[in-house]
């Protein structure tokens, strides 16, 4: 039984948790995190391979140079070393034929430098090259004013198709890039957000469209040092600490974790958008709303398949696989160093593949690797895992139910996660921007200073 007193309870260890933790614990609020899992990090974290004592994250994350949010996280818990930033974007591919070509950004000013990327790229026919050039338009718009991105009924397909994108170009860089966004099919989920990620791509820096890879294992990469930061500041990150906020009409009536009482003026629920009706308990009727939203939202899966060859097999720390079911391939051993030496195929907005056994996901994606990648095709394969992530995001279909700000109408009790209605898909991003919102509006609420 702890009779310690705290400013703010944070419910959930994940990036939206810990980003309004230590965004509380920076303007001297006294705040306890309480994550129900033995290791901080949720749906972005890392676990040991049993068989080769490997740390393995729970699926390969790409996050870009335009995370602002992510990156004002990372630099305040000091984990901004922890990425690896391209100085500019620049994606590999290999064919059906293992054919090499890459797109790569030249020095120009952006948006000019991703224009310039796609014209430049010689794995598209001109036609397709040029056809990239209607959506200057729409995307300085978005970048403009970010409601008018797309109207909510579009789906990503219709939106390409209204612009005139097709032939190579969709099927390598739009249909792939949304897919890996919205871990959707581009025929099933809604533009705007899309639109949204692009037009953020577009931005003021040219490094807004780099892509930014971990190199260390997903909580190491910022939950760790995220709790050494608030710790820092008097805080405390507590692990199998499953949580429940009892409501009481619009007052919180308390928290606890499993029966023992925290004592907290103010709480942020930062679980996903799943656990969020059996957190809350009690008189919920003011939730209501967002409870049943919650409760319909439908997930997406994705698919990771891990595979140990006896020698290093890529030259490339990560490739495009364009039309394969495995979209993209990392090599963590260049990723992490001496730390690793697996290979991480990633399967997103993979429906098809879940139900699949795991030898048979194994079998595909080793194929895909021995297709694509001549250095892999007399290498021995050792070992390989799969990590199938059933709830990895939320659908974001055209009426999919909506999501909820922040705010809520019971006092002291506040939203985060990247299911909020950020407008950003739900990413690493969204639950960052989404845990700083709920920091400064807790701290506005509470008239204190504002993170
Ligand atoms: C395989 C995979 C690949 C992905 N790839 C990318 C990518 O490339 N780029 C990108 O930007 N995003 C990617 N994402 C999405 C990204 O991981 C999520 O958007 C982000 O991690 C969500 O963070 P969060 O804090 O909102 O939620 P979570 O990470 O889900 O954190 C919530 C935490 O709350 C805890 N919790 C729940 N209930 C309770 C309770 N009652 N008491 C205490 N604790 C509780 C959970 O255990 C969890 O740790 C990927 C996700 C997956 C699964």
């Amino acid at each position: 039984m702890t009779s310690s007193r705290y400013d703010v309870a944070i419910v959930g260890g994940g990036v939206a948790g810990l980003a309004a933790a230590s965004a509380l614990a920076e303007t001297g609020k006294r705040v306890v995190v309480l994550e129900a899992r033995g290791e901080l990090g949720g749906r972005a974290t890392a676990f040991v391979d049993r068989e080769t004592g490997e740390l393995v994250d729970n699926g390969q994350h790409v996050l870009f140079g335009c995370y602002h949010e992510t990156f004002a996280f990372l630099r305040r818990v000091g984990a901004e070393a922890n990425v690896f930033v391209q100085p500019a974007l620049e994606v590999p591919y290999l064919d059906a034929n293992a054919r090499r070509s890459v797109l790569k950004c030249p020095r120009l000013p952006s948006p000019l430098h991703l224009l310039g990327a796609i014209l430049r790229w010689d794995a598209l026919p001109w036609a397709d090259r040029l056809r990239a050039l209607r959506l200057a338009a729409p995307l300085l718009r978005a970048r403009r004013n970010s409601m008018d991105a797309a109207p909510p009924h579009e789906t990503v397909s219709q939106w390409l198709t209204r612009y005139g994108q097709q032939g190579r170009l969709r099927e390598w860089l739009w249909e792939p890039l949304a897919v890996a966004a919205l871990n959707q099919s581009p025929s099933e989920a809604a533009a705007a957000p899309f639109v949204r990620v692009l037009a953020l791509m577009f931005g003021a820096e040219r490094t807004d469209a780099s892509l930014v890879l971990p190199a260390t294992p997903l909580h190491q990469m910022y939950a760790w040092p995220a709790r050494r930061y608030i710790e820092s500041r008097g805080g405390l990150v507590r692990t199998h600490a499953l949580a429940r906020i009892r409501v009481a009409g619009d007052r919180v009536a308390g928290i606890d974790v499993r029966g023992e009482p925290v004592d907290a003026m103010a709480v942020i629920a930062a679980v996903p958008w799943f656990a969020l009706p059996q957190l809350v308990t009690g008189d919920t009727t003011l939730l209501d709303r967002t409870l049943d939203a919650a409760s319909r939202m439908p997930a997406k899966p994705i698919v990771t398949v891990n595979l140990w060859y006896d020698r290093p097999v890529m030259d490339d720390g990560f490739v495009g696989l364009p039309g394969r079911a495995m979209q993209w391939v990392f090599d963590k051993r260049q990723a992490f160093g001496e730390r690793a030496s697996h290979l991480s195929l990633v399967s997103s907005g993979a429906d098809a593949l879940v139900g699949m056994e795991t030898d048979a996901l194994v079998a595909l994606a080793a194929r895909e690797v021995a297709g694509a990648i001549p250095g892999a095709r007399d290498a021995q394969l050792r070992h390989g895992t799969v990590i199938r992530e059933k709830r990895a995001t939320f659908s974001l279909a055209p009426g999919a139910p909506p999501r909820p700000p922040v705010e809520t109408p019971v006092n002291g009790l506040f939203l985060a996660g990247d299911w909020i209605d950020t407008g950003l898909p739900g990413t690493i991003e969204s639950a960052a921007l989404a845990g700083h919102r709920a920091a400064r509006t807790l701290s506005r609420a509470f008239s204190s200073p504002e993170p």
